[in-house]
């Protein structure tokens, strides 16, 4: 473990592997974490640090626990739903949390993408949506052999320790895919359009709540390859990510903020523009990258070589020179 990676914390699950951060994903959210006034914990699940970001939304933080990054949800409280956008990891009752907080609004569940970090608490739910595009892989992992791969062949977990019997009970759910565009009522005119946001997964889709105007991005910044024949796997590029940021460029100006599914929130809808820059630099020399690294994908159990091209203000767009178009 590296020791000067650790953040203090109440939460029931303990990091045994401290992923190598960019230094001011890592010290931004070692603040947040230890300090924010915003920050609040439910007994109802010891797994979750809640902080409310704007009157009706909350984004809900839980840690990895496979080494990679600690995702976020979000929560938006509509006047006739609620809405959650991402699942995590499915430790934890992220169901109660959610009652806690909306009460018994009627709530919709959608996922960024079909990721371990974003979509494996999706059997507490009857039915979950995404993107037409990201049906596939949803399908995929509608099964209860998800979280195998964290446990080690004692049963010990690998990267985080979490009591095993804090893993929710499977049952198999419905999956709802939906046009880009796509828009969720929440009740008296609050809607919420699906945007999608390809190449770290084919059906990679924000969420524009077009009341706050904030948008739950999702993981746009690490592209990755598709498998063959996969399911508009066309859509696993730099250049469909850049053609989506390009698509959505006219209102970024209408964008209050922006809530990844890592790291930072609440940023200026100026990074949109940022990673879109990086992006056409990236499609002009793909071979011109910042830097360079071996990462290790524990999903798969394989090394790939990544290339990084730098956000300016942000972190970089992960890529490989057969990721580019
Ligand atoms: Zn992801």
């Amino acid at each position: 473990m590296n020791e000067n990676r650790y953040i203090k914390s109440n939460l029931k699950s303990k990091k045994i592997v401290w992923e190598e951060e960019k230094p001011i994903r890592w010290s931004y959210m070692k603040i947040l974490r230890e300090f924010s006034t915003l920050k609040k914990e439910y007994p109802v699940n010891p797994y979750a640090e809640v902080y409310q970001m704007r009157d009706n939304m909350w984004a809900i933080f839980t840690e990895t626990l496979d080494g990679a990054g600690d995702p976020w949800m979000y929560l938006i409280d509509g006047p006739k739903k609620a809405m959650l956008i991402d699942t995590g990891f499915g430790v934890g009752d992220l169901k109660g949390l959610v009652k806690e907080i909306v009460k018994d609004k009627p709530l919709i569940v959608a996922c960024t993408h079909a990721h371990y970090d974003h979509a494996y608490g999706n059997a507490q739910f009857e039915e979950i949506y995404c993107s037409k595009c990201e049906v596939q892989r949803m399908n995929a992992i509608n099964n209860d052999k998800i979280w195998d791969y964290l446990f080690d062949e004692n049963g010990k977990p690998k990267w985080t320790e979490f009591d095993r019997n804090d893993l929710i009970k499977y049952q198999p759910y419905k999956i709802t895919g939906v046009a880009d565009g796509h828009r969720f009522d929440l009740g008296d005119g609050y809607e919420v359009e699906a945007v999608l946001l390809p190449g770290h997964t084919p059906g990679q889709c924000g969420y524009l709540d077009l009341y706050n105007m904030t948008l739950f991005s999702g993981d746009t910044s690490g592209i990755s390859k598709a498998k063959p024949g996969e399911l508009c796997a066309e859509n696993c590029t730099v250049l469909a990510s850049r053609n989506a940021f390009k698509k959505l460029q006219p209102r970024f100006k209408d964008i209050t903020g922006v809530f990844p599914g890592h790291g930072a929130l609440d940023v200026s809808s100026v990074s949109l523009q940022y990673h879109l820059d990086a992006c056409e630099a990236i499609l002009k020399d793909p071979e011109n990258y910042d830097t360079c690294k071996e990462r290790y994908m524990p999903s798969t159990n394989t090394t790939r070589k990544i290339l990084m091209k730098n956000i300016h203000q942000g972190t970089a767009i992960r890529y490989t020179l057969d990721t580019v178009r």
